[in-house]
């Protein structure tokens, strides 16, 4: 049984007097895919948005490896081996592929890369972002304009930023939100692939992608943790089929 990578301990956010994430607990193992579905307007997106460090926790720990994240800025949270994407695209249209994952690249290296005085540090940046590229499966793209790419090479994109900084932990938010069939089955094939060795964290509403991919799933509904358990065990779950998987299939 590996140990656990990410740990939340009661958590809670309230905006005024909305509690949108009711006493959360949570044990992330080291190296799973773990799946969070619930309806829209769960709480995920803000779970996800605690544990990155967008939202500050109203109470309760956050525990990264070992380190209690809490609190901790985005950047600190993403130096301490975590990385996200959001629902929403996140990359710079007008940039090219590579200039895209270059400025992700020399984020993680700070300031010091972005004086180009070293031509030693130019070389690994280079080498970094070629890594990248066929990783994502886009080497032949490297100099298209990112705004002109089909949606879904913009999503293998997005998902090549969150790996530019070698995170331990990724989380991804609904990746395959507008997506075809075929888009989605190879973008699952490539989220597979990336995190490999990794630990990740899905929000995704296909309940097809959902039930291959994880390892374990948790299901939140009203910003509470309902069950979690392996994809066999929460589609036999009476409380999940009544609470959220019974509503889908009707
Ligand atoms: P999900 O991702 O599961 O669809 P969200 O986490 O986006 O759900 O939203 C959960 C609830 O929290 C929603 O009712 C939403 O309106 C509310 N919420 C999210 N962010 C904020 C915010 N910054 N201020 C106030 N309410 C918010
Ligand atoms: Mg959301």
């Amino acid at each position: 049984m590996s140990r656990d990578i990410l740990v939340l301990e009661r958590l809670c956010k309230s905006f005024g007097p909305v509690e949108v994430t009711r006493d959360v607990s949570l044990a992330i193992r080291d190296g799973e895919r773990h799946a969070l579905i619930g309806p829209n307007g769960a709480g995920k997106s803000t779970l996800f948005h605690l544990i990155s460090g967008n939202y500050k926790p109203t109470s309760g720990r956050i525990v990264l490896d070992g380190h209690d994240i809490g609190g901790l800025d985005p950047a600190r949270v993403n130096r301490r081996g975590l990385a996200r994407s959001f629902q929403i695209t996140n990359i710079f249209p007008g940039l090219s592929v590579a200039e895209n994952l270059r400025l992700a690249v020399m984020r993680r290296h700070g300031l010091q890369f972005t004086v180009w005085r070293r031509v030693s540090h130019l070389r690994r940046v280079n080498a970094e972002v070629e890594e990248l590229l066929c990783k994502i499966r886009l080497e032949a793209r490297a100099h298209l304009v990112a705004g002109d790419l089909p949606y879904s090479d913009q999503r293998s994109l997005e998902i090549g930023m969150t790996l530019a900084s070698d995170p331990k932990v990724i989380l991804l938010d609904e990746p395959m939100a507008g997506m075809s069939h075929e888009e989605t089955e190879y973008t699952t094939g490539l989220i597979r692939e990336v995190t490999a060795g990794r630990t990740l964290m899905i929000v995704e509403h296909d309940m097809d992608v959902v039930f291959t991919l994880a390892d374990r799933i948790t299901v939140l509904v009203y910003g509470a943790v309902i069950a979690t358990g392996t994809p066999a065990e929460i589609r036999e779950s009476a409380r999940v089929k009544e609470a959220y998987l019974g509503e889908e299939a009707r």
